[in-house]
């Protein structure tokens, strides 16, 4: 692609789900030089350092450059044909429930869009899930338990005015640092912010909070339980909003109640001590305009929902959604989580936020798509895929743009399972992942800064992602991929799409499906049903809904009329328990007594293939480590830097210990990142076992029992 000197082309950043808008230049190097885009809502033109390094991360190094089958280089169309041919024999021998897709929270909206269509409306299985389910699913399972829709209520604006922000569950600073920032730009310009950061670690999000509860892990559910029954005992609630606007109150007051009964039972469980815990009740209770931001340390866990759900009944009981500067505020961890949460790219939802089991919404749908053959039952969840695949049930699966051998828990089975696998595609960007190697055909995917469409960031702002560079050899984006196997497998009329932006079309007008009997629904994108490519080519940020075309920056929240999307229209209090996972009595707790925590760090993107070409990037921890405090190193006799192994009952690890109090005694942490050559040592999803919330299907990936040695 050949460009000015002085054009910049806004795009989005490849990473988390702050969604920051930035800006390329081509040099006449052919180098990409970025910078931040000043316009985009997200961001303002900061960066973190992750996104001004993506010019050091479009290496053709590595590229996946052509399709093959059985490790023999094809073409496109002898493999688009070889897959097509493959997944319809196995549907005509096994029934469509023994295929699936596994996708990826990395996909833009318009491949997402594609997928759930070809396999939910075509294939006839619910058989796609995403690797979103390791990261949002809880999230999702708790917005339609409390809200009847997976609605986030809020905008990053709302930080700018809050007055009580709690972290929890959340390294904000590593995580998702240009939210951090603008928290930070907040704490020092105001003296009526107060911060209050709740995790088991003392990780860099605590240099701005003004009190830290190191809770014990999976307490979760008690402390904003007994934040609840201290709401109501000290007449901190909103009975007016409680009385007409939510239903549920009474029992998950109960349930709170009989939860905490009192701050001295509270400070045990958590292990902090009453004063903190006091001092968070009492500025929750007090602060009209608190925030309550959570992500993966809520969501990561057997009880993730209950979690976000007890988060979610304190903001209900206090009026708390929906107005400037307070609610509940998922911030989710990909690029493009919530777009394929959009489209359907969870197993158990269908496209448009429209549901299964709603026998209205599915005719609209299968009016909408032609088709007779729409998916009517959930399909599986990520964990119970692969152990439906380990069992031989499922005989074709296709992966696309993850690399579920070093991120779904218990790896060896994953690997197993693959294995198992009588047929197995991977589309990706990179050559040789953990998974590759199991792949009986390869397709080679454009990868950021080739492909073009669109992405949806944690406050529901969608953004254009443009292409910026040609591809090496032959990758295609993946909407085009599994539009020509759908062709292939006699669905031409349905994937003939010529071009991303007609995709996305198609989709916004599934949004509006049934406006006119006023179906109430959170996701609608009417304002952007009549773009052409022009419009497309050159969308601004548009945060849904969208009922016209927004020209200026809009930020909205919903649930301001206090109607909500349940059959009620009220808001829905659910009544949860905490549910410790570990006790004194568990007897494992003697062969395996520390839990082991596992999480992101700054400068790295999920397994590295992208950010571990970035040397700056590389600069900061150079490798894979575990966080140990000395008093747990001591009578093991375990040194800073000494090479030790994590055991579980699961598996095991090698890495090298680093000694810090940032830990409490008895947990230790280990970043998700290093594969490759390392996946079989230093891979942390070798000691993580299959439990996952029974709600959600999310694995729980933070709390880990297992025993470490010095190797
Ligand atoms: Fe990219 Fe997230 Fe950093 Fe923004 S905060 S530049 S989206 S990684």
């Amino acid at each position: 692609m050949t460009q000015s000197k002085d054009l910049w082309t806004k795009s989005t950043c490849a990473y988390c789900g702050v969604g920051c808008g930035i800006e390329a230049q081509i040099q006449a190097s052919g180098e990409l030089t970025i910078r931040g885009d000043k316009s985009h809502p997200a961001n303002y033109g900061d960066l973190c350092s992750k996104g001004l390094a993506l010019g050091e991360t479009v290496t053709h190094e590595g590229r996946l450059l052509h399709p093959s089958i059985d490790g023999e280089q094809s073409d496109w169309a002898t493999s688009l044909q070889h897959v097509a041919d493959t997944f319809s024999q196995t549907i005509a021998e096994h029934g469509p429930d023994s295929v699936a897709f596994y996708v990826s929270g990395q996909l833009l909206t318009e491949d997402y869009y594609v997928a759930n269509k070809l396999m939910k409306g075509f294939i006839g299985s619910g058989n796609i899930d995403t690797n979103s389910r390791l990261c949002m699913s809880s999230t999702v399972a708790g917005h339609k338990r409390g809200f009847g829709s997976d609605t986030v209520p809020g905008c990053y604006e709302d930080l700018d005015t809050a007055e009580l922000v709690v972290i929890t569950g959340s390294n904000l600073a590593w995580c998702h640092p240009v939210l951090f920032q603008r928290l930070k730009k907040q704490k020092t310009q105001r003296d009526n912010l107060f911060i209050v950061v709740i995790d088991p670690r003392e990780t860099d999000t605590c240099s701005i909070a003004d009190l830290h509860l190191a809770i014990q892990p999976e307490t979760d559910v008690a402390l904003f339980n007994g934040l609840l029954s201290y709401l109501v005992a000290h007449n901190k609630i909103d009975k007016d909003y409680i009385d007409n606007y939510s239903e549920g109150f009474e029992a998950a007051l109960n349930s709170a109640q009989q939860d905490a009964q009192c701050i001295q039972v509270l400070a045990e469980t958590l292990q902090v001590n009453e004063q903190k815990i006091a001092l968070f009740f009492k500025h929750f209770a007090e602060t009209e305009k608190a925030i309550t931001i959570f992500s993966q340390g809520v969501n990561q866990s057997t009880q993730g929902s209950n979690k976000v759900n007890s988060i979610i009944n304190c903001h209900i009981a206090t009026g708390r959604i929906g107005k400037p500067g307070m609610g509940p505020f998922s911030v989710t961890g990909q690029p493009n989580a919530m777009g394929g949460r959009e489209v359907g790219g969870l197993a158990n939802t269908l496209a448009a936020h429209m549901e299964f089991g709603d026998e209205h919404a599915n005719q609209l749908i299968s009016d909408f798509w032609r088709t007779d053959t729409l998916a009517t039952q959930p399909g599986l969840k990520a964990v119970d895929l692969f152990d439906a695949m380990h069992q031989g049930k499922i005989k074709a699966i296709w992966i696309m743009a993850t690399n579920p051998v070093v991120s779904i828990p218990n790896s060896n089975k994953v690997r197993e399972a693959l294995e198992k696998c009588p047929f197995v595609v991977v589309s990706d960007c990179i050559a040789e992942t953990a998974t590759t190697e199991y792949a009986n055909v390869l397709l080679p995917a454009q990868g950021w800064s080739e492909k073009s469409g669109t992405v949806t960031n944690s406050e529901r702002r969608i953004s254009r992602q443009r292409r910026l560079l040609s591809s090496p050899g032959v990758a295609k984006p993946d909407w085009w991929i599994m539009s020509e196997v759908a062709k292939r497998m006699g669905f031409a009329e349905a994937f003939n799409f010529l071009h991303e932006g007609e995709v996305f079309s198609e989709f916004a007008k599934m949004t509006t499906l049934d406006n006119e009997n006023g179906l109430n629904r959170d996701l609608n994108l009417i304002g952007l049903t009549q773009l052409d490519a022009k419009g497309y080519s050159q969308l601004t940020p548009q945060q849904w809904p969208v009922t016209e075309l927004q020209t200026e920056v809009v930020q909205q929240r919903l649930f301001a009329d206090k109607q909500f999307f349940t059959t009620s229209k009220k808001a829905q209090f659910v009544a949860v328990s905490s549910t410790p996972i570990v006790n004194s009595s568990t007897p494992s707790l003697i062969k395996y007594p520390l839990i082991v925590n596992s999480g992101r760090i700054r400068d790295q993107w999920h397994t590295m293939t992208r950010t571990g070409l970035s040397s700056r990037l590389a600069a900061h921890i150079t490798e894979p480590f575990v966080a140990i405090h000395p008093d747990d190193a001591a009578p093991l006799s375990i040194e800073d830097n000494n090479l030790v192994a994590i055991n579980s009952p699961q598996g095991a690890m090698l890495v090298r210990a680093l000694l810090t109090k940032q830990q409490k005694v008895g947990q230790i942490f280990t970043p998700i990142h290093w594969n490759r050559q390392t996946a079989k040592t230093a891979n942390v999803c070798n000691l993580v076992n299959d439990d996952n919330d029974p709600v959600s299907g999310q694995p729980a990936l933070k709390s880990t029992q297992a025993n470490i040695k010095k190797w």
